[in-house]
């Protein structure tokens, strides 16, 4: 008898102790326990591993989850055992007492849900899956069965067969990144039937989106050292370009007294393994990362990412900020924008296999960095979903741009450019402006030009900003492979001349990144409880390490937070809050039930 909506929902909140389902969710639960395949695409943090492990409880047997990362199968196992589940992982990190265990659990139907490696999944083919009742396969990451794909992964390919093997079993897959062909070639290769595909919308609305245009690297130090210590308490991941970078940027924020570290593949497995492991647990707070870092961890309670250098693509960007406010609570993205970056990128594109597409892709993402309309509308329309209308949490909405006249500060500019004998890269271009008397200025002799500190009124980063959206606008471009100078264009002729008027952004009104993007407005209300929620947090904290648990596997950020306002008192109402299961009321009711009578006796 297959359930109904009550008993779905019922299970929901018992299981997992969520009150409602996101946005798709119930119907693809549904789905699944009519027996019908399915292909889901959701954005990170959207709610994929609910959507086929209610129905591996509600249906008889045991649920296949194919997942290409030890570590991501490490994360969902505990989190499913801190409620209670039956849940555990083959894959070849085990032992063989281990993985003998977990066998005979699956053969004698004690588990829900198996999650397994692709390697062992087709390892297990002829033998444990035949012993076992399978009610449902699900193929997490199933992009990586696609070359298509950015993560293709060979060993992704032999799933097919196993679905030959399992005739009468619903399959799954679920991914958070598919263009069209990813997505045919998903469906064709795990040889899905009539499968009904769910896309969700990958808007993250409790993520702020900004970009500060045009500092220096030690601008750049200190408008980070703000941004963290404006956030105090909170975890985030700095993504840089280079593994050099990351290690100075966490040296510098150890330098202000932040918990940060460096990860990038420099640095040997245990080395990396320790780092993921202290963020996991909140004792790392930052990790400043090359793009290695991320893929394997399902941390729900990364508050903020910033992008410390430019992204290569806008996919490469989405799936990093996209690990930020996974629980559901705001959380906040920065990036930081210069010439220096698109100088290196571009050089990186041009001198890759694929240098049209990659060139194009480096284009769209600067037109995001650019934009000087609302910045998820550019990131979502990339994606292809129309959006009508403004999101008003993003640095454009909240702070719209103000147009000038720029064409003076234009001529200015390229004036400068053509009496140096376009021989100048844009940051001896500014100090010129600016009137700095700076080694490379002075070596060319620049101090000399009538040019030189003519625009002095608009302030060093002011000039960066400009010279930014002059190159945007296509009034400069840089010649690469000649020291960077720059190069008056056709279109910079026209406004140096004065054929043609140039508009800018006023580049005034800037320096707020430390301002937490939505905060406020979602947090109301928690101001009083504050001094509560840090006692609840030491709570956790403790109880986790009891446990040898990662924090927010015992409680997220958002029930916690939940806790802090609503103050249950008595079991049944902590059993209320959202991400409390029957499991975890009957075994942290109690220790958090108590310090919350404690604080409001005043004690
Ligand atoms: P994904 O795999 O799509 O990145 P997850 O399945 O890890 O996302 O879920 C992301 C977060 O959302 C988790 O912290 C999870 O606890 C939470 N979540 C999922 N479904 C719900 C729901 N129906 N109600 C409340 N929180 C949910
Ligand atoms: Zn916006």
């Amino acid at each position: 008898m297959t359930p109904d909506a009550t008993d779905i929902r019922q299970a929901l909140k018992a299981c997992f102790g969520y009150d409602s389902f996101r946005p798709m969710q119930e119907d693809i639960v549904r789905h699944l326990l009519a027996g019908q395949d399915a292909l889901v695409l959701m954005p990170t943090g959207g709610g994929k591993s609910v959507c086929y492990q209610l129905p591996a409880l509600l249906l008889e047997g045991t649920a296949v989850v194919v997942s290409p990362l030890i570590s991501l199968m490490k994360d969902q196992v505990e989190a499913l055992q801190a409620n209670g589940i039956a849940a555990a992982a083959l894959n070849s990190q085990n032992d063989d007492t281990q993985n003998a265990a977990v066998r005979r659990a699956c053969a004698e139907g004690r588990l829900k849900l198996l999650y397994i490696s692709p390697e062992k999944l087709q390892a297990e083919c002829g033998y444990l899956l035949r012993d076992m009742q399978v009610s449902l396969l699900a193929v997490d990451e199933a992009h990586c069965i696609s070359q298509w794909g950015h993560d293709f992964r060979p060993e992704y390919a032999q799933i097919g067969q196993v679905r030959r093997q399992l005739p009468n079993v619903p399959v799954v897959a679920l991914t958070a990144t598919a263009d069209k062909l990813t997505r045919q070639d998903i469906v064709e290769q795990l040889r899905l039937r009539a499968p009904r595909v769910f896309l969700s919308s990958f808007d993250r609305p409790n993520l702020s989106l900004a970009v500060e245009r045009g500092y220096t690297r030690q601008e750049k130090d200190e408008a980070l050292a703000e941004f963290v210590a404006a956030r105090p308490g909170q975890c985030g991941i700095v993504y840089c370009l280079s593994r050099r970078t990351a290690e100075s940027v966490a040296q510098m924020l150890c330098g202000e007294g932040v918990r940060a570290a460096a990860y990038h593949a420099g640095l040997s497995v245990e080395e990396r393994g320790k780092v993921q492991d202290g963020f996991i647990n909140d004792r790392v707070r930052v990790v400043c990362a090359t793009v290695a870092f991320g893929m394997g961890i399902d941390k729900s309670n990364v508050r903020w990412v910033v992008h410390y250098n430019l992204p290569k693509s806008m996919e490469e960007f989405y799936q990093e900020i996209g690990r930020a406010g996974r629980d559901g609570l705001p959380g906040d993205t920065l990036l930081f924008y210069s010439v220096g970056d698109v100088v290196q990128l571009s050089r990186f594109a041009d001198e890759s296999g694929r240098r049209e597409v990659n060139i194009e892709k480096l284009r769209r993402m600067r037109e995001y960095a650019e934009a000087v309309v609302c910045r998820r509308r550019v990131l979502l329309s990339y994606f292809g979903e129309a959006v009508d209308h403004d999101c008003g949490n993003c640095d454009v909405c909240r702070n719209p741009p103000r147009r000038v006249d720029g064409s003076v500060l234009v001529q200015k500019a390229l004036s400068a450019v053509v009496r140096a004998g376009q021989q100048v890269a844009s940051g001896t271009l500014a100090h010129i402006l600016h009137g700095d008397a700076v080694p490379e200025v002075l070596s060319g002799g620049y101090q000399r030009l009538k040019t030189f500190g003519a625009g002095r009124d608009v302030g060093l980063q002011g000039w960066r900003d400009y010279l930014l959206q002059m190159l945007q606008l296509g009034y400069v471009e840089i010649a690469y492979n000649e020291g960077n100078h720059l190069k008056v264009t056709q279109a910079g002729a026209d406004v140096l001349y004065g054929r043609a008027r140039a508009w800018l952004v006023a580049a005034e009104g800037r320096h707020k990144v430390a301002r937490p993007g939505s905060r406020h407005r979602v947090t109301q209300g928690a101001e009083e409880a504050g001094s509560l929620v840090e006692a609840l947090r030491r709570l956790r904290q403790q109880l986790a390490d009891e446990e040898v648990l990662p924090p927010y596997v015992v409680l997220s950020d958002k029930t916690l937070f939940l806790l802090g306002v609503r103050q249950p008192v008595t079991l049944e109402q902590f059993g209320g809050i959202e991400g409390v299961s029957e499991y975890k009321k009957r075994k942290y009711g109690k220790p958090f039930v108590d310090l919350i009578r404690r604080y409001l006796r005043g004690g």
